[in-house]
């Protein structure tokens, strides 16, 4: 019996077979494999139904229990907000999500708007629908509505974030996607979308914003959406002038800067946004998983105050306000779990705890790196990516079977990392690890041999 289930072990995988549909799993894998029921979860360990323990090194398989497991300070401050006042509407204050917003603001000292609401996904949606009704506002006689996202980026599952994704198995299967919607190629050196080599490349990868503007006219273009660093599309940490480019640019045409910080945001690269490791201040910042370290889900859209003024006038409607609203956005028992899990992180110092175990795991991982295999380490913080490749002067991916070995190696060692998600095909060849804050170096070590011993055993 599972610890707090009525279920035995059998039970529970027999009705999960029959009853429940997984996320990103294969379908022909729900009827062949036995499907894997986590029931416990300690500091950086999850324990499965079948008593099996493993080292998490990817802070809840998606890059969002960052402060870890078992954090009774979090819980607690749940269950107690829970008790005094669960729900209202977000029509209305509540005192929780009143003091996460003062937080917010504080660690983004240029925003001072927050629009809660509960998921990555949704924070992006209602950046996109600000955007466009702000122009609509500002400027009634215009049709400045376009979004301009990046190949490799992932900004969400619902139909408009997915249209912002560029990721070609995402959006397969699921068209007509909305229009509107505009690509430009990813800042990624080691596969350079121009063949050109940093920094003799005039930093293209970003002036291609440019091109798409003045293509699509700047009357058209709302907004441009863009992760600080790549997560799941291969952790791609662009070069230090490339947001000073697109900061430029963007201020050119006026075109809103939304910053998608569901995956960087609240620690894991070093600071507390991703974006603050350069020289940039966008208009929109989006938030979601390390908010509350996915104890409960909750997300932000956090603006500069320009973008809210705009509301306060309809030229053509004296009832003017953003016209949007999620009900379960800013509950206050969600608010509460944000709440402590952002004082959890200040008391615990553990920005600087990301910056030195970071450090150290970039060490270890450079140790990898002469392996015939390792194409390129990268990433900041507790955030790194190892690019695999059959051949290193050839650049030509591993292939997605030598991945799934991989990955199953060391699972079978007792270590669970990740890879870039299925989601550009022939180029899912990236292993992704993103501890949680309170590893220790015995755990890295673990860690960083296990992909060691996979990269040595499983043959090309
Ligand atoms: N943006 C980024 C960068 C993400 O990685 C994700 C989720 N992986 C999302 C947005 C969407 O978040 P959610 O799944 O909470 O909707």
């Amino acid at each position: 019996m599972a610890r707090g289930y009525e279920l035995s072990a059998d039970e529970l995988v027999q009705k999960d077979r029959k009853n429940m549909w997984h996320h990103l799993t294969q379908h022909k894998v729900f009827e062949s494999v036995e499907p894997t029921i986590i029931v416990e979860g300690k500091g950086c360990y999850i324990k499965d139904v079948r008593g099996r323990e493993f080292l998490d090194g990817l802070s809840g398989g998606v890059w969002c229990v960052n402060v870890g497991y078992g954090q009774e300070s979090i819980a607690e401050a749940v269950y107690e907000q829970l008790k005094i006042m669960p729900y209202y509407a977000l029509s209305a204050g509540n005192p929780p999500a009143i003091q996460l917003a003062d937080k917010l603001t504080t660690l983004i000292p240029d925003a001072s708007k927050v629009f809660i609401s509960n998921s990555g996904s949704e924070a992006n949606e209602k950046a996109f629908k600000m955007s466009r009704q702000y122009f609509r506002l500002k400027y009634p006689e215009k049709d400045k509505y376009k979004i301009i996202y990046r190949h490799r980026d992932y900004h969400g599952t619902t139909i408009g974030a997915l249209s912002a994704t560029g990721q070609e198995e995402r959006r397969m299967g699921f068209g007509p996607l909305v229009p509107g919607f505009v690509g430009i190629p990813a800042a990624y050196c080691y596969r350079c979308h121009f063949g050109k080599s940093y920094p003799g490349c005039n930093m293209e990868c970003a002036r291609a914003l440019e091109d798409v503007i003045q293509k699509e006219g700047a009357d058209s273009v709302a907004a441009f959406i863009v992760e600080p660093i790549t997560a799941g599309g291969g952790i791609l940490v662009p070069q230090k002038e490339y947001f000073d480019i697109v900061q430029e640019i963007c201020k050119k045409y006026e075109v809103l800067l939304i910053m998608d910080e569901v995956v960087c945001g609240f620690g894991r690269t070093g600071k507390w946004f991703g974006h603050q490791h350069f020289n940039v201040s966008p208009d929109m910042t989006t938030m979601a998983k390390g908010m509350a370290s996915s104890y409960m889900p909750i997300s932000a859209t956090v603006c500069k105050q320009h973008l809210y003024d705009q509301f306060l006038n309809d030229p053509k409607d004296t009832f003017a306000y953003f016209r949007d609203i999620s009900t379960y956005g800013g509950s206050a028992g969600a608010s509460a779990a944000a709440l402590a899990n952002i004082k959890l992180i200040e008391e615990q110092n553990m920005l600087e705890k990301v910056v030195t175990m970071g450090g150290y795991l970039f060490d270890r991982l450079g140790e990898l790196a002469d392996m015939p295999v390792v194409g390129e380490i990268r990433g900041k913080g507790l955030f790194a990516g190892i690019e695999l490749v059959e051949d290193k002067n050839t650049k030509t991916p591993v292939s997605e079977a030598y991945m799934g070995k991989v990955l199953g190696n060391v699972a079978s060692q007792g270590v669970l990392v990740g890879r870039t998600n299925r989601s550009i095909p022939g180029f899912n060849n990236t292993v992704t690890l993103a501890p949680m804050y309170i590893v220790t170096k015995d755990e890295i070590d673990r860690m960083v041999g296990a992909i060691k011993k996979a990269l040595e055993t499983v043959e090309l």
